[in-house]
């Protein structure tokens, strides 16, 4: 187990391995221009630096993990499976350690940050459980049967490359990997440029647990240096971050005929209806809609609730928010965090700002904490916002979020549908009105009675956006086997599929024909 040094400097030792677990500090031609201090975002305090790094930081590493893939395709499964499995013992073992440095590059709560140590955990040991039968070779039906012998197997695409923003650094920068290695592909991968040590302190528990050197990459520097070339060199990419970057990617791979996974943007909505359990509701909606102080891409950002309770509801979600408690540090008893930067710090106060101006009511919230630290935010809940005030359909991806009165469910789900957005979306309700409310909403993921954490949680279910929220799906099997390519193998044997050898066409043709007649009618093909 490694020592905890709890919200100071990385230890200078640490701090080391950290960083030669990097491209950019391994071999020759090491890029050594540029440095990007990383800081405490509770105290401003610079915990450590990094590498910037540059286009050929990133041909090296896609050039090291290609050497490593290749052993590593060969790897019996077993053996994957048992450095995952060590892995995952290797973070519950060291989770209080990775807590610390998540909160510290992030200021989130350390709860938010436990969630990010689970997700890790659940994925490792589900992708190791599910990756023999996932990978191994299946036996399908033929054309012929009996005379076509036809298989499907999975190939790894090869190299993955993995661009990961900061809002959850740890999770999001090993749990996708997990599937894509387990599936025998090599990964090179890009955190974002403030929250590095997340994601490294992940990848050195990965070689320690056995991974093969070189197989896991990381390449740090900026997105538009060190995530463009990624985007030019990898087999397959994985992103995580806005729409607007997305796009970007999706058009510099879609040239290359690369395969792409995306998880963008969000504008969530919740839905309360006349039936729901108010209790719950009060019990819930706070961490649907502050969890990680909002920057989430899953969060709550609009509430639409049915007329018979709305008083009701505002009056509670009131008083369920202004008991909150807000601050930092480790304290298991702190609610929300910090907004991770200065940049964020604005977009939020710019949002509520508008909306004030436009004739919000602020009903909590709505400012600046400063006697907290430099970026803490109140968590803010708005109601009467009016008609076009950008913060009703714009994501803000802070602590802010709008209540509307609706005049029935019908309306409601037009509402909540009424998105570019597609990627969460969660009704409180009576079981059954909330199961026929779910079946309508135009979400890859759909909570009930939960704002976003039971389909999170639920790794062995595909999750992700539809619409502008993104295209794929990580977790479940579509999760591991987007990062594989499919061989469909058909031996042919005793009968050619253009019949015996001096068979009339004609015959042979009818012939066909009426077999697969008969094969429809009596299902005995597939
Ligand atoms: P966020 O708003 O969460 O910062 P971004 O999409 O800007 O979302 O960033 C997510 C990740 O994408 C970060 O690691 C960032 O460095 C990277 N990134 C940003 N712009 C580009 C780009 N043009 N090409 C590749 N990666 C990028």
């Amino acid at each position: 187990m490694h020592t905890r040094f709890p919200f100071g400097p990385i230890p200078k030792r640490l701090h080391e391995n950290l960083l030669n677990l990097t491209t950019n500090t391994k071999g020759p031609g090491v890029h050594e221009a540029e440095r990007q201090e990383i800081t405490n975002t509770f105290s401003g305090e610079v915990i450590g630096s990094v590498l910037l790094g540059a286009e050929e930081d990133v041909t090296r590493a896609f050039d090291l993990a290609r050497a490593a893939q290749r052993r590593w395709a060969e790897t019996p499964f077993s053996q994957r499976q048992e450095i995952f499995r060590d892995f995952h013992d290797r973070v519950y073992k060291n989770r209080e350690l990775m807590m610390d440095i998540v909160q510290m590059e992030t200021g989130k709560n350390r709860l938010s940050a436990l969630d990010e140590v689970l997700d890790v955990l659940s994925n490792a040991r589900y992708y190791a459980n599910k990756m023999p039968d996932l990978m191994s070779e299946k036996k399908r039906p033929g054309a012929l049967p009996g005379f076509t012998r036809t298989v499907q197997q999975q190939v790894p695409k090869g190299v993955v490359g993995q661009i990961t923003p900061w809002n959850y650094p740890l999770a999001l920068g090993v749990s996708d990997a997990i599937a894509a290695l387990l599936a025998g592909n090599g990964v090179v991968a890009k955190p974002d440029s403030s929250t590095p040590f997340s994601m490294l302190i992940a990848v050195l528990f990965l070689y320690e647990s056995g991974l093969p050197r070189d197989l896991f990459q990381v390449v740090t520097g900026s997105g538009r240096i060190v995530g463009s070339a990624i985007a030019d060199h990898c087999d397959y990419l994985m992103f995580t971050g806005s729409t607007a970057t997305g796009k970007i990617l999706g058009r510099q791979v879609g040239e290359r005929l690369v395969g792409y996974s995306a998880e963008l943007g969000g504008k969530n909505p919740l839905i309360v209806t006349n039936d729901a359990n108010l209790d719950v509701v009060e019990r819930e909606l706070p961490s649907a809609c502050f969890s990680n102080s909002g920057q989430l891409c899953v969060s709550i950002e609009r509430i639409y609730v049915e007329e018979g309770v709305y008083d009701e509801v505002v009056r509670r979600f009131q008083r369920a928010v202004s008991k909150m408690k807000i601050g930092a540090g480790d304290a298991w008893d702190i609610d929300m965090g910090s907004l991770i930067n200065e940049t964020q710090f604005n977009t939020v106060n710019k949002f509520v700002d508008e909306a004030r101006a436009a004739g919000a009511k602020v009903l909590c919230g709505g400012k600046p904490r400063p006697d907290l630290g430099p970026y803490f935010y109140e968590p803010t809940v708005l109601v009467d916002v009016p008609e076009g005030t950008p913060v009703l359909t714009e994501e803000v991806f802070g602590p802010v979020v709008f209540i509307q009165k609706v005049s029935s469910t019908e309306e409601a789900i037009q509402k909540a549908n009424d998105t570019s957005y597609g990627l969460n979306a969660s009704v409180f309700a009576e079981s059954g009105t909330g199961r026929k409310v779910a079946s309508r909403l135009l979400a890859g993921g759909v909570g009930i009675n939960d704002g976003y954490a039971a389909t999170w949680a639920s790794v062995a279910v595909p999750l992700g956006g539809m619409k502008q929220s993104g295209m794929a799906r990580r977790h479940g099997p579509e999760g591991l086997l987007k990062y594989t390519e499919t061989r469909n193998v058909a031996e042919q044997r005793l009968l050619s599929m253009r019949g015996p050898k001096n068979a009339p066409r004609k015959l042979y043709a009818n012939l066909m024909a009426n077999a697969l007649q008969m094969g429809k009618k009596l299902r005995f093909l597939p």
